[in-house]
């Protein structure tokens, strides 16, 4: 396979807009992508001529209209490009029809934001994420407006946070003579998954209706023996990961590392980084096309937080920086940090806005799924702080602390054996249990989800930090000296906001108690975590940088609420099921059985021991009697839950709810020990993490 002659493809990309555009029409499309110009919609025509033609050569019939509503999934409506000509048919794509469509967004969750009989949405075309064909479609990346242009998706306000830094940042920028057209936020998201086979996920209601396993009990090898992480990959392993590197790299999206994870039948796959607004939609895209190759393989790719308990589960780290389209990373601290104030002030600009906005930053990675990784082994916890490493950490406490700043010898590292080569070691170590951590020139934020449209996490990052930039820069025009200003600023904001710089572990357990005497927030679930999105401050913030009307950012706190209290209302129905109609039923039948075979042992001989019958029939019944009771309490409390009120609705199902199918599961779990696999209805831990080979 040629992979520079592949890669791409099936996009609509720089290099076929540039061979099959009129060149007047290629220059105004880049510098709407590339300098942020208003795009020219007299050029739409000609730009929906040539992509319709390169769509058709490429086999498509139908476009689409592709975006992101609040359902954190991607939506479409397809049409083909048929247009009757008389009796004749001509394939055709209008610049209308590029620019804007009109599904109907009744069903879209607004959070009330739209009333519903008021159903007109509006997609209107993002040309600066590029087209793409899949399965005979046109795919036109899109936003999704209300009539009266309110957002319904998480692109459009994407996009403005992204205009806010770009406007705030330049204002810096020009302050310290630094000259440039456009400054745009890069991201890497680095994807984990679990893959199972397919039969086995046939067979599991739970992760067909709720994506996570609600039962099962613990494997005898899980990850103790630390054996999977970066170890050799299973041959369908192998087999998926390359297929899926292919039809990744012909979308044009730049997989670039895969390996096993933590976890049995866990894994990873990390592009390289891109434009925010372009890593979305390719995050989007990669996650669909895992799962539709891995049908192709048999298996199944399992995208939730948390599919096991008991072993890891799948985050996305967002390493997120900042750059000027003449190539200058913002977050570069160049050889001598100590002397490099811009840097200090881009460091303090992120420290400012991460410890004043940490609670909208925990809401913005706060879903069901995700709510079982955060403050569990594996994962950050739910307290947000930020890592800077050694070198910077000691840089920021010589500001704060005064005190001299000794800068860290440049060292080699040498492993003791002659042959290999000497290599220069990092500044800092790493830290994996940091929720925010600098890493070189960008920072990893780790609290994402693995199904998280990772949107909202960057909507809310752009935001804030440009809200910094503004404060800034205000400040910075109004003063004669501006280096000495800005040292002033950093001294300041890093003193200010110190509480937030943590460089130990996060997994220790002192630092809870710690985070609590710093006046950290630590909140634990969704539930709790999202209603700081009302506090006026903190929708003040959106409002201010252009990204939320107050009525938008409301209405996301809706959603957030809304989509966690329907989402444990599923799992808590999908346990019931399960319980009543299968697991119950088959302990009651293995119990059964067991008492038929205590019977006829008894026929032959009346003193003939039956203890191994007898515990476990006595141990089962009771768990089942249990189990039996803990579903009518769940049943209760499920039908008790006040949906009329979002945030009620969702304090029931985090505080009543989770706890009543956690009694559940207790039960259950135990009769899964004890009952014989004849008769346990569902594939266990063992089948589903071992089953792929
Ligand atoms: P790790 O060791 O944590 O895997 P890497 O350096 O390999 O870290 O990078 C992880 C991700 O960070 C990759 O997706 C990479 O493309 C991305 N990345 C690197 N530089 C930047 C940047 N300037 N902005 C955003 N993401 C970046
Ligand atoms: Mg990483």
């Amino acid at each position: 396979m040629n992979v520079p002659e592949m890669f791409g493809e099936n996009v609509f990309n720089d290099a076929v807009q540039r061979e099959m555009l009129p060149k007047e029409v290629y220059k105004a499309l880049r510098a709407t992508i590339e300098a942020g110009k208003r795009l020219d919609v007299s050029i739409a025509g000609a730009v929906a001529a040539a992509m319709k033609d390169w769509a058709v050569s490429k086999g498509a019939t139908h476009y689409t209209h592709w975006f992101q509503p609040l359902t954190g999934l991607t939506a479409e409506k397809h049409d083909s490009f048929i247009e009757l000509d008389g009796d004749k048919v001509i394939m055709q794509l209008t610049g209308k029809s590029l620019i804007v469509g009109e599904p109907d967004a009744s069903s879209f969750p607004s959070g009330g934001s739209r009333a519903t009989y008021m159903a007109r949405g509006y997609t209107a075309w993002d040309p600066t994420s590029p087209a793409f064909v899949k399965d005979g479609t046109l795919y036109i990346p899109t936003i999704f407006v209300s009539f009266t242009g309110e957002t319904l998706d998480k692109k459009a306000p994407l996009l403005r946070s992204m205009a806010a830094i770009d406007r705030q940042a330049k204002r810096v920028l020009k302050l310290f003579g630094i000259d440039c057209r456009k400054v745009t936020t890069t991201v890497g998201p680095e994807q984990e998954y679990f893959l199972i086979t397919e039969e086995d996920y046939a067979k599991r209601k739970d992760l067909r209706l709720t994506g996570r396993t609600l039962f099962g009990a613990p494997v005898s090898r899980g990850q103790e023996l630390e054996d999977h992480y970066f170890g050799k990959i299973k041959p369908a392993v192998t087999e998926y990961m390359r297929d899926l590197d292919e039809t990744l790299w012909s979308y044009g999206i730049s997989s670039k590392t895969k390996h096993n994870e933590v976890a049995p039948a866990q894994h990873e796959m990390a592009p390289v980084f891109s434009t925010t607004n372009v890593a979305v939609d390719d995050n989007m895209l990669s996650m669909e096309l895992m799962r539709t190759v891995a049908k192709k393989h048999g298996l199944v790719c399992l995208l939730h937080e948390k599919p096991f308990r008991g072993i890891n589960g799948s985050g996305k780290h967002n390493n997120w920086s900042i750059s000027t389209d003449t190539g200058m990373n913002l977050f570069s601290p160049g050889p001598e940090p100590e002397n490099n104030t811009f840097f200090k002030l881009m460091l303090a600009a992120v420290v400012k806005a991460v410890d004043d906005y940490q609670g909208i930053l925990r809401a913005s990675v706060a879903t069901a799924g995700n709510d079982h990784r955060l403050g569990a082994d594996e994962a950050p916890p739910a307290i947000i702080s930020i890592y800077l490493g050694d070198q910077l950490g000691a840089l920021v406490d010589s500001i704060v602390k005064g005190g001299s700043y000794v800068p860290p010898e440049a060292t080699e590292g040498s492993i003791g054996v002659p042959e290999s080569p000497i290599f220069p070691k990092d500044a800092s170590d790493r830290n994996r249990t940091s929720p925010f951590a600098f890493t070189g020139n960008k920072f990893e934020f780790r609290m994402l989800g693995s199904q998280s449209n990772i949107s909202d996490a960057n909507i809310c990052l752009n935001t804030i930090i440009a809200d910094s930039f503004e404060q800034f820069a205000d400040e910075l025009e109004k003063a004669t000296d501006v280096k000495a200003a800005a040292e002033k600023i950093v001294k300041r904001e890093l003193t200010d906001h110190y509480r937030i710089i943590f460089n130990m572990d996060g997994y220790g357990p002192g630092w809870e108690a710690e985070a609590e005497k710093r006046g950290l927030l630590n909140n634990k679930n969704t539930a709790d975590a999202v209603p700081v999105l009302y506090e006026q401050k903190n929708i003040d913030v959106y409002v201010r940088q252009g990204v939320y009307t107050q009525a938008e950012a409301i209405a996301r706190a809706d959603v957030f609420l809304e989509n966690y209290t329907k989402l444990i209302n599923i799992e808590a129905l999908t346990m019931i099921e399960m319980a009543k109609r299968d697991i119950i039923p088959a302990v009651s039948d293995f119990i059964a059985n067991l008492c038929q075979n205590v019977a006829s042992k008894k026929s032959v001989c009346e003193d003939i021991p039956c203890e191994s019958e007898t515990s476990v029939i006595k141990s089962l019944s009771a768990l089942n009697d249990a189990a039996t009771a803990a579903v009518a309490q769940l049943e209760k409390d499920v039908a008790a839950v006040d949906k009329s009120d979002v945030k009620a609705s969702s304090q029931a199902m985090a505080h009543v709810i989770l706890p009543d199918m956690e009694a559940l599961r207790a039960s259950v779990d135990e009769m899964e020990k004890l009952t014989s696999s004849d008769f346990w209805p569902y594939p266990t831990y063992f089948d589903l993490l071992y089953d792929v080979m």
